[in-house]
Parts: structure tokens; sequence; C-alpha cells
């Protein structure tokens, strides 16, 4: 009589390992795909568009735009190893259940994700893999740390960023990073994937991508070539030169941490590398960017234990704050760039055309949107949301709620900033807004739509009812 464990998938000698890929974009350091190589049976990659689990937030039209060119890149590099990158859409339970079992496949692999609804759906096809038998392996790929292992001294989580990245650092270093395979053993069996191109997840009606195309190169070459350049020319001014939108003194890498085409680890080992052959300033400035990463981290932590980070406010008495009713001609003229205030005209605007913004212009902009034009911090977040290539469901949420005064270890609501003062403290010769408002300065350029002073009287005199509420 056969063994009962014979009739499961996972029985079969060559059953094949699936790898389900999802914001780890990449075949270098991605514990998953290690451990699949590992397991020594062919390998079936598989990218799942899931629109449709419950809780699933859908992708604005940036990340999209860079997902399709990401995927591609991800594509042929698995086709260079040896394996195919199969892609589905539906909903994940569905598909990587049924994927699994037409495949026959004997594991499944996968490197963790931290959103509520994200990890109940991970959870439920754990258990049901597991139950049938395929052995089901989840992976730390994104973070440096997990977060219900960065706990207080009364195990609790952190809600302040310095002790937590205290914390953090008095442990042992991130493992080192992965190397990247060789070759990965493919699964040579029939398989049928749907064409990215029937996904359109690019814009064409009208394409308004020619700015992000210019400005961005999807995919793992680029972020590794990216995290180089920027260790040999800006490293070791970091420190000085990161508030400066005219330089690029940062290193870019947001939407490509975001998608997982790089790791943290690789970053980080990459860049602490670097400091331990620096001195004074230098090393210095890399302290600073490796505390930069540890900003990221804490977002994460911060979603995982406060998941609906992107709608309630962490601080709840900023549930009493007394916000107007929405002005729409208001929040237009700030998503346009059409304010009257040069550096926040320049940050909407270079936002629109290129996907990103620099991260002082992202406060200055958040703040007078929230504190001038008292406008709630979710509009702010949701265009961001939609606009932004690195739009992060950790860190985009989370950073609002920082200028808001609403988050975690947020900037005091008082701090309201003066967006003439930030100009000319870090653009004086007004090269950032030249180069993204050329009518600066001309009778085209609009009027201010609000007067600062009016407006901040405004603001805290609003933030007066959260305090009563403390
Ligand atoms: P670098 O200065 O080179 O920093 C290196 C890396 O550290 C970044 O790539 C990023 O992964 C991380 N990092 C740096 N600053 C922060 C921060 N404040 N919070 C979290 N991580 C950080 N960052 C996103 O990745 N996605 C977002 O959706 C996002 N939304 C933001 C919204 C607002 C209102 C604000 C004020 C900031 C936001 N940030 C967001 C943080 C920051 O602006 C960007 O990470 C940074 O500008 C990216 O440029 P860089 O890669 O050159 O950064």
């Amino acid at each position: 009589m056969p063994h009962p464990q014979a009739a499961l998938p996972g029985g079969s000698a060559d059953a094949p390992s699936v790898i389900w890929f999802r914001d780890d974009l990449r075949v270098g350091d991605n514990p998953a795909l290690h451990a699949a190589i590992q397991r020594g049976r062919p390998i079936v990659g598989v990218f799942v568009l899931d629109e449709e689990s419950p809780g699933f937030r859908a992708l604005g039209g940036a990340s999209l735009w860079w997902l399709h060119r990401s995927l591609l890149s991800l594509a042929a590099s698995l086709e260079g190893l040896g394996a195919r990158l199969i892609l589905r859409s539906g909903p994940a339970e569905s598909v990587i259940t049924a994927l699994t079992a037409s495949v026959g496949a004997g594991a499944v692999f996968w490197n963790r994700r931290y959103g509520a609804a994200e990890r109940e759906v991970d959870t439920r096809i754990k258990a049901g893999l597991r139950a049938g038998g395929v052995e089901t392996e989840s992976f730390a790929g994104s973070l440096l740390f997990e977060p219900w292992t960065i706990r207080t001294g009364q195990d609790r989580p952190y809600s302040v960023f310095t002790p937590f990245w205290r914390a953090c650092t008095s442990g042992p270093p991130p493992r080192m990073p992965y190397p990247a395979p060789r070759k990965i053993p493919g699964w040579g069996g029939a398989m049928a994937s749907d064409g990215l191109a029937d996904w359109a997840l690019e814009p064409t009606r009208p394409d308004w991508a020619a700015g992000l195309r210019s400005e961005w190169e999807p995919g793992e070459a680029s972020a590794r070539a990216l995290l180089d350049t920027f260790l040999r020319d800006a490293l070791d001014d970091y420190a000085d030169a990161r508030d400066l939108p005219a330089e690029p003194a940062t290193s870019r890498l947001a939407p490509h941490l975001r998608w997982g085409e790089i790791s943290p680890y690789q970053v980080w080992h990459a860049a602490d590398a670097a400091r331990a052959g620096a001195t004074g300033r230098a090393a210095a400035s890399a302290t600073r960017f490796l505390t930069e990463l540890g900003w990221r981290e804490f977002c994460y932590h911060t979603l995982f234990h406060a998941p609906e980070l992107a709608s309630v406010n962490i601080r709840r008495e900023f549930d009493a704050f007394p916000w107007p009713p929405l002005d729409d001609r208001a929040l237009r003229a700030w998503q346009q760039g059409r304010t009257g205030f040069p550096l926040v005209d320049a940050g909407m605007r270079e936002l629109w055309r290129t996907g990103s913004m620099h991260n002082r212009v992202r406060m200055v902009v958040a703040s007078f949107l929230t504190k001038n034009l008292l406008i709630d911090w979710r509009e702010g977040e949701r265009w961001f949301w939609d606009t932004l290539v690195d739009a992060d469901p950790a860190s985009n949420p989370f950073n609002w709620q920082w200028v808001a005064g609403s988050g975690a270890d947020a900037a005091p609501y008082f701090r309201v900033f003066n967006p003439d003062l930030q100009a000319a403290k870090f653009d004086p010769q007004g090269e950032y807004i030249r180069a993204n408002v050329p009518e600066w300065g001309t009778d085209a350029y609009p009027a201010p739509i609000v007067d600062l002073g009016d407006t901040r009287r405004a603001a805290l005199a609003a933030y007066d009812q959260v305090k009563r509420t403390k």
C-alpha cells in the first residue's frame, strides 16, 4: 500500500517550488528565492496582481507605471538565469492555491509583508497549503528588523524614534545579503501566464508618464547602479546636503526599496562598509544615511501595530480637530502647483512631472496643505499615493501624520513651516524653484492664495480644540 504522503503534491520527487514575488522584485538577496534554490527542485516564479482581496489598497497611477517596468525587468533577469515569471491576476488566495495545485508544487516560498490585510491573506494561504501537505515558508526580506522583535522594556511597541532605533541597532547587526544566484533551475512544464500588456498598468490616454520615463529606470540593475553612484559621489556630504533640493545629494533609492528591487540589507551593508572606512564628516554622513533607513523601519513597524495608518490618527485626540469643509479650489491649486508660494509650487510640479519630490519640500508642502490651507492630511496622503513612484503603504501615511502632528513621534502641531523662509534657507539661489516654476517672477505667476500669518493663526486656534481634549 502506498504511503499516504505519496498522494500529496509535496511527495513527488521533482515537485517544483513556487516562489511568490510581491514587494521583492529582485533576484539578489532574496531569501525566499534562495530557499527555493536550496530545495533543489525546479522553480516556478509568480507575481499576482491582487486588486480584489478585501482591505487591499488599489495602487496609484505612478506605482502602476513603476510596477509594469519592474516586472519586465524581473522577468528578464529570471529568464537570463533559467526560470520564468508567471503573471496572474485575482485574489491571491485562490490564485496561489490553484497555481500550486496545477503545477503539483511541493513548496511555496515568499518574503513577508506587513499590512494587516496582506498578512491575513498570507496566513490563510499558509494554513491552507500546509494542511494540503505543501511546505510553506515566509522570510524576512523587506525589513532589517521584524516588528514583533523590537519592543520596549514594558513589552510594547516603540512610539518614539530615537529609543526605537537605539533598540534596533544595539542588537546583532542585520544579516549579510545573500548573493545573487548564477542559475535558477526553471520548471519546464506548460504554464499559462497573463500578458503584462493586458494588465494595462501604463497610462495611455493620456500618456502622462513621459516625465517618469525620462527620470527613472525601474529594475534591480539600476537600483544597484544608483546605490553605487550615491556611495561614490554623495554619501560623504549627505548630512550637510540632504536638505538642499537643488543638489543631487540623496540616494533616490526610495521607489526601488518600495518594490524591493534592492533590499534594505544590501543598502545597509554597503553604507555600513563605507562608514567603517570613514572619519569625521563622512562618517557622520554615513550614520545619518543609515538612520534614514531606520525611519523606513519605524514607518513599517508603526503600520504593523496601527494597520489603519492611512485613515486613522495615531494620536486619537486629533479626531477632535475641526477641519473646515473641504475647499476644492485650494486643494486643486495645491495639486497643480499654483498656490503662489514658489517652493510649494515647485515641489508639487516636480511631483507631477517626475513622480517624486525632495524630502525637505515634501515636509513644506504637507505643512502648507494641513496648516495654511487647513485641508485634512488624508487628502494630501491620497494625492501622494497616486502620484509618487515611491508611494509606500507605511512611509506615506506615517510621514503625512508626522507633519500634521497626529502621528507617532510627530512634529509638534504648532511647528508651521513658512514656505518663503524655507525657500530662503534651503534654495537660496532659487535654482530648484526656477527649474520647476519657469514663470516664477513674471506676471504669469499666480498671486498667493492665502495669507501665511492669518492662516497660521487660524490653524493654531483650531489646534486649541485638540489640546482641550487631551
Ligand atoms: P534618501 O535621503 O537617500 O534616504 C534613503 C532611504 O531612507 C530612502 O530611500 C527611504 O527608503 C528612507 N527614508 C528617508 N527618509 C525617510 C522618511 N522620512 N520616512 C521613511 N523612510 C525614509 N518615502 C517613501 O519611501 N515613500 C513615501 O510614500 C513617502 N511619502 C512621504 C510623504 C511625506 C509627506 C514626507 C514628508 C515624506 C515622505 N517619504 C516617503 C519620506 C522621504 O521623503 C523619502 O523617502 C525620500 O525623499 C526619498 O528620497 P531618497 O530615496 O533620495 O532618500
